[in-house]
């Protein structure tokens, strides 16, 4: 799963509207930025073999740090009272643990049984990569509905925040794409390294999200809004989702 990851990030701006998206998507692709310097270290394990699955050809021999169940767990409740306690938002900091948590529950559905409860031998997956047209489907369905839902959510206040954001979801397709039908990486060392660029898209969430605003606000910007009457500090415009 890639771009389904994004779009529970996209979607959840709706139900968090004051979260930055940027912060939806370090949470629903934490494991993902500890996973490559895990690898790294040494402490997981995997290997290319192509045609394991249909979709890829990584073997994801052990990964119980980042990819347990137990390790969701801990890193959801975590992340969300840190996030809490710095922000005091109780949507966000659900939207954070449900963002994080969301990508063991997608990751279980593609994944073949490899996905482990905690330490031990016993796995799960339902093996969605086993079929190239349904991952494809069930991905193109979620990115969809997360860019249709965070459209609705927010809307430009420039052209940055338009053009920013079409190319973020150009260069997200684009990388899946070429995941899809590229060849496979050369070696799991660079799959550790590019694996760090994720943290790219989180940079350009947070500019793209500075630059739009929710489609309900009726200030251009934020030092202005608290200004406006009827705001406080953290409580910006909504339309209807506070
Ligand atoms: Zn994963």
């Amino acid at each position: 799963m890639f771009l389904g990851h994004y779009a529970v990030a996209l979607a959840a701006k709706k139900a968090a509207p004051q979260t930055s998206l940027a912060t939806l998507f370090v949470a629903v692709q934490l494991v993902h930025h500890l996973w490559p310097i895990l690898l790294l270290l040494g402490l997981e394990q995997a290997s290319i073999e192509p045609g394991i699955t249909v979709v890829t050809p990584l073997n994801f021999i052990y990964y119980p740090y980042s990819h347990s169940l137990i390790a969701f767990v801990i890193y959801s409740a975590v992340f969300a009272t840190i996030y809490f306690a710095v922000t005091n938002y109780k949507r966000g900091a659900a939207m954070v643990a449900l963002g994080v948590f969301s990508h063991w529950v997608l990751d279980v559905l593609t994944h073949r049984p490899d996905m482990p409860i905690g330490f031990s031998n016993v796995k799960l997956g339902l093996g969605l990569w086993n079929s190239l047209e349904a991952t494809v489907a069930v991905e193109a369905v979620l990115f969809l509905c997360g860019i249709v839902t965070y459209l609705k959510t927010t809307k430009s206040r420039n052209w940055k925040g338009m053009a920013g954001f079409w190319l973020l979801i150009v260069v997200l397709a684009g990388i899946y794409y070429a995941n899809l039908f590229g060849p496979p990486p050369p070696s799991i060392l660079a799959v550790a390294i590019a694996g760090n660029a994720g943290w790219l898209f989180v940079v350009w969430a947070f500019w793209v999200d500075r630059n739009r605003q929710l489609a309900g606000q009726t200030c251009e910007l934020p030092e202005i809004a608290r200004r406006c009457k009827g705001f406080s500090r953290f409580r910006l415009i909504t339309n209807s989702n506070l």
